[in-house]
């Protein structure tokens, strides 16, 4: 019996997020880990509370948000309502909301520029906080796109720690949409084991099992959870 075949119209399950589990479950399985390895940041993005919602009440706790305005206004009551609830930034940060972003999100993984570093160092001593934080790379070297490129990694990643005394747990990667994945995970996997990262925050809907198979400890899951944006 599948959430799929329920003659119940009035409170659907939440089948993508259940469909989700089980890939998760089998990509694990494949590559030989153990499940709670992995990570599920339910990626929020764009949907509202009565979207949400019915996603805490099946039991997850870890979230996805891109925009820093958008997170701090519908997040603030799903949290009263629910202690326990993980916030995750995703998208790009600028300056001026690293005060937002240190008091709402337990983990960033958009960290990738100077500028960035030195307001995320400060709000942190501020705050007394201490959110999770990514180096996020651009594995792919697309100009439009936010991120620290391969060759520079290193170096970036030696000066978030020296210069600016912060803790980096791991990187963060999005795949060109164009070309195969597996060659950018493979390079972030890479560049994180020589600079002693253990967390990897890499896959979305369409390749988180192909992220898994290359040592993903986050995977950001949008559309396969919450339907199309
Ligand atoms: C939107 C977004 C995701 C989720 O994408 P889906 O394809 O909907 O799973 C993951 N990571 C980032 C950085 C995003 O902006």
């Amino acid at each position: 019996m599948t959430p799929e075949t329920t003659t119940s119209l009035t409170r659907p399950l939440p089948s993508g997020l259940a469909t989700v589990e089980q890939d998760i479950a089998r990509a694990c399985k494949e590559a030989r880990r153990d499940r709670t390895t992995v990570q599920l940041i339910a990626v929020s993005k764009t949907f509202d509370g009565s979207a949400i919602s019915p996603i805490i009440d099946a039991g997850q706790r870890v979230f996805g948000e891109n925009r820093v305005q958008e997170a701090k206004a519908k997040w603030p009551a799903l949290i009263a309502a629910c202690p326990g609830i993980a916030l995750h930034l995703i998208g790009p940060l600028q300056s001026n909301k690293a005060k937002e972003a240190v008091a709402l999100f337990d983990a960033i993984h958009s960290v990738d520029r100077p500028s960035i570093c030195e307001a995320l160092a400060k709000e942190i001593r501020s705050q007394n906080k201490t959110p999770e934080l990514f180096v996020q790379l651009n594995t792919g070297e697309e100009p439009q796109k936010a991120g620290v490129a391969p060759g520079e990694a290193d170096a970036f990643i030696a000066s978030c720690r020296d210069k600016y005394g912060l803790v980096i747990s791991g990187l963060m990667c999005i795949p060109p949409v164009d070309e195969a994945p597996a060659p950018h995970f493979a390079l972030t996997a890479k560049i994180a084991a020589r600079n002693g990262l253990t967390k990897l925050s890499m896959g979305m809907s369409a390749d988180f099992a192909i992220a898994i198979q290359f040592g993903a400890t986050h995977i950001r899951v949008g559309s396969a959870i919450f339907g199309h944006r």
